[in-house]
C-alpha cells in the first residue's frame, strides 16, 4: 500500500510540483493588484446571479425623490414639516426611526417643536459625518448618543462592497455607524447586545452573527485602507428588496396602519440633485442612493443576528493559496492524463480542441464552486485559480509533449532520439572525468520466427516484456533505450568491461526468467537475447560512433557464435 503510494507520488512528482510553483507565482502576481479589477468583476456578478431575496420584513424606507421635492416646493424641509413627518411615523409605533437627513442647525419655523420631539423620542437616530468635512448630528440627539455616522468606504473602482461599522475618533472613543446604531437599537428589544470575542477581542458577536474585521489583504483585496472596523456588505438587493413609501404619502397620512409597527423606518433622500448616487455590485450602470445602502447594511446585521443569514467571510491567505494549488493540480493531472502517446496521433484541431474543452470544464467547475460557496457566504478568489488552471495546463502540455517525444510508444522506454542526446552528454562528462564508458547492444534472437509463429501482436507484447526485463537487469545509473526494431541499447557510465559483462549477463538471465515460449527458436525453447559490449577508458582518440560500431560488431559475433550469449569487443586486441 505504502509502496504503491510512494510509486504513484514518484511517477507524478513533477505534476505535483508544478501546481504549488504555479500557485506561488500567481500569488506574487496578484500582490501587484493587477487581478483586483477582475476579481471585483466576478464578485459583483455573483451578486447579480443570486436569486432575489424576499423583501426585508423589518425595514421600511421613507424616500424623498426628485418629484417629491418638486411637489413639496420646499427643500430642505422646515423643522415644522419634519416634526409632522416624524409624528406621523411615530403614531404607528415603529421600533426605531432613522433620520438620514443632516440637521445640524435650525430651519425655522418650528425649531423648538423639533427640539422637544427629539427629546421625547428615544428611538430616533440621527446622522453625522466624521471624515473629510465633518457635519455634526442634531444637537439633542448627539447629547443622547442617538447619532451614527454615515461615512462609507469605497473600493478603488468607486464601488461600495464594504461596510464601515465603527470608527475610533479619539483614544477609547468608538463611534458607531448609523446603520449599526439602528440595528443595535432594534435588537435591544430582543435583549441582544454585542459581545467582543476572539483572540484579540476583534470579533463582535451580535445574536447569531459573528463579525470579523477585514484585514488589509482580505479576500481578493490587496492593501486596502481597513481603518475602523470594516466588514463586507452582503447586499440583499437594490431595486425591490425593501418596502418604500413616499414622503408625501406620509405627510398626507396615506399610509396603511400596519406598515410601520415594530419595524425600522429609514427616512432618506433618493433625489440625485441632493444626494450623490453611489455604485454597488448591482449597479455599475445604475447607481443607487445612500439610504438604500444603509437599509442593506441594517438588513444584513439584523438578518444575520436573528435569522442566521450568512455574512460574507473570506479565506485566510494560506487557504486561498491551497485553493489555488488545488485547482492548478486538478488541471495539471487531467491534462497529463489527456496527453498520452496515442493523443499525439490525433489531428491538431482535435488535440487543441480537447485541451481547450478540458480547460473550459475545469474553469467552469471552479466558477460554479466559487458561486456556490458565495451563496454560503464565502468570497474566494476566482481569477487567480483560473490563471492557475491555465498556467498549470500550459506547463504540463509543454512538458508532456517534450517528454513523449523522447519515449518509445510501444515499450515505454526512451527512444533512439533520446539515446543520442544522452550518449552525447555522457560522452562529454566521461571525457572530462577520464572515466570508463561501456555500451551494450542487445537483439532478440530469432524474432522474425517469433512473429511468424505467434503473430505480430504477440511479438509486440513480447518486446514490451523484454524491454522491462532488460530495464530490471541494469543499475539506476544505466540508461536503456530502444535502438530499433527488436534491438535495445544500454549506456553504462563509469563502467569497465568486467562490470558491463556482469550486467549483460544479468539482462540475459532476466529475459530468460520471463520464460516466454518460443517453439521455433533455433537457440532455446524460450525467448533469448544476444548482447555485444564495447568498453573504453577515455580519453581515447575515438568518437562515440566508434563505440556503437564496435558493440554492433560484438553483437554480430554473439549471433554468429550461436546467440543467447554476451560477446565483448576487445579494443586492445582489436578483435572481438
Ligand atoms: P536474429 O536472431 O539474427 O536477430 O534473427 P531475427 O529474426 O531476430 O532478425 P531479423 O533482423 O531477421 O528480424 C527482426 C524481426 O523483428 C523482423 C521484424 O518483423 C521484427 N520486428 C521489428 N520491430 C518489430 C516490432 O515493433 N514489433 C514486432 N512484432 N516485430 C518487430
Ligand atoms: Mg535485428
Ligand atoms: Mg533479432
Amino acid at each position: 500500500m505504502i509502496t504503491t503510494l510512494t510509486q504513484t507520488i514518484h511517477r507524478w512528482r513533477k505534476v505535483l510540483l508544478i501546481a504549488p510553483i504555479v500557485a506561488t507565482l500567481i500569488i506574487l502576481t496578484s500582490l501587484t493588484g493587477l487581478l483586483q479589477p477582475l476579481e471585483f468583476l466576478t464578485f459583483d456578478n455573483f451578486f447579480r446571479w443570486r436569486f432575489p431575496e424576499n423583501v426585508d420584513p423589518r425595514i421600511v424606507i421613507v424616500t424623498v425623490s426628485e418629484s417629491d421635492i418638486i411637489k413639496l416646493k420646499q427643500w430642505p424641509l422646515s423643522d415644522e414639516k419634519l416634526v409632522k413627518l416624524i409624528n406621523n411615523i411615530k403614531k404607528h409605533e415603529p421600533r426605531v426611526i432613522g433620520l438620514n437627513i443632516f440637521r445640524d442647525f435650525p430651519i425655522e419655523p418650528g425649531y423648538q417643536k423639533l427640539i422637544s420631539l427629539f427629546k421625547s423620542t428615544p428611538n430616533l437616530i440621527g446622522i453625522e459625518k466624521l471624515i473629510g468635512q465633518p457635519i455634526s448630528g442634531p444637537p439633542i440627539l448627539s447629547e443622547n448618543q442617538q447619532v451614527g455616522f454615515v461615512d462609507m468606504v469605497l473600493d478603488e473602482d468607486g464601488t461600495i462592497r464594504r461596510d464601515l461599522v465603527t470608527m475610533t475618533v479619539q483614544k477609547n472613543l468608538n463611534k458607531l455607524s448609523f446603520p449599526m446604531l439602528l440595528s443595535l437599537k432594534y435588537l435591544e428589544k430582543e435583549e441582544i447586545t454585542p459581545q467582543l470575542t476572539g483572540e484579540y477581542s476583534q470579533d463582535i458577536i451580535i445574536g447569531k452573527a459573528r463579525l470579523t474585521p477585514l484585514s488589509k489583504d482580505a479576500g481578493s483585496y490587496i492593501g486596502i485602507d481597513n481603518a475602523g472596523y470594516q466588514i463586507l456588505l452582503n447586499f440583499r438587493g437594490i431595486e425591490n428588496s425593501f418596502d418604500q413609501v413616499s414622503i408625501l404619502d406620509v405627510l398626507n397620512n396615506k399610509i396603511p396602519d400596519n406598515l410601520w409597527r415594530d419595524r425600522v423606518v429609514l427616512i432618506g433622500v433618493t433625489a440625485e440633485s441632493i444626494n450623490k448616487s453611489l455604485f454597488t455590485p448591482y449597479s455599475s450602470s445604475q447607481p443607487t442612493s445612500g439610504v438604500i445602502i444603509q437599509a442593506n447594511s441594517v438588513s444584513q446585521i439584523l438578518s444575520a443576528a436573528l435569522d442566521n443569514r450568512p455574512l460574507l467571510r473570506v479565506f485566510s491567505d494560506f487557504l486561498e493559496w491551497l485553493w489555488l494549488v488545488l485547482w492548478s493540480l486538478i488541471a495539471a493531472i487531467t491534462i497529463k492524463h489527456l496527453i498520452r502517446q496515442d493523443f499525439l496521433n490525433y489531428s491538431s484541431i482535435l488535440k487543441w480542441g480537447a485541451i481547450a474543452i478540458l480547460n473550459l470544464i475545469i474553469g467552469m467547475s471552479l466558477i460554479v464552486s466559487n458561486y456556490l460557496l458565495f451563496l454560503l457566504g464565502w468570497w474566494i478568489p476566482t481569477i487567480s485559480p483560473l490563471l492557475g488552471i491555465a498556467g498549470a495546463s500550459i506547463i504540463v502540455i509543454i512538458y508532456q509533449w517534450k517528454y513523449l517525444a523522447t519515449i518509445d510508444s510501444l515499450t515505454q522506454i526512451p527512444n533512439r532520439f533520446y539515446f543520442n542526446q544522452f550518449l552525447q552528454t555522457t560522452w562529454k562528462l566521461t571525457l572530462f572525468h577520464r572515466r570508463n564508458l561501456s555500451i551494450i547492444l542487445c537483439d532478440v534472437d530469432h524474432f522474425k520466427r517469433y512473429n511468424d509463429t505467434y503473430g505480430h501482436q504477440e511479438g509486440d507484447n513480447c518486446l514490451q516484456k523484454v524491454a522491462q526485463a532488460i530495464n530490471k537487469g541494469v543499475r539506476r545509473t544505466d540508461f536503456v533505450a530502444r535502438y530499433g526494431g527488436e534491438e535495445f541499447v544500454v549506456v553504462l557510465p563509469n563502467t569497465d568491461t568486467e562490470q558491463a559483462i556482469q550486467i549483460a549477463q544479468r539482462m540475459l538471465a532476466k529475459v530468460k526468467a520471463l520464460n516466454i515460449a518460443h517453439e521455433t527458436s533455433l537457440t532455446a525453447n524460450h525467448v533469448t537475447i544476444s548482447c555485444g559490449i564495447a568498453s573504453l577508458k577515455l580519453p581515447k582518440d575515438k568518437f562515440y560512433d566508434d563505440l556503437i560500431l564496435r558493440a554492433d560488431q560484438a553483437l554480430y559475433e554473439a549471433k554468429r557464435k550461436g546467440r543467447n550469449r554476451v560477446v565483448v569487443y576487445d579494443y586492445m586486441a582489436n578483435v572481438s
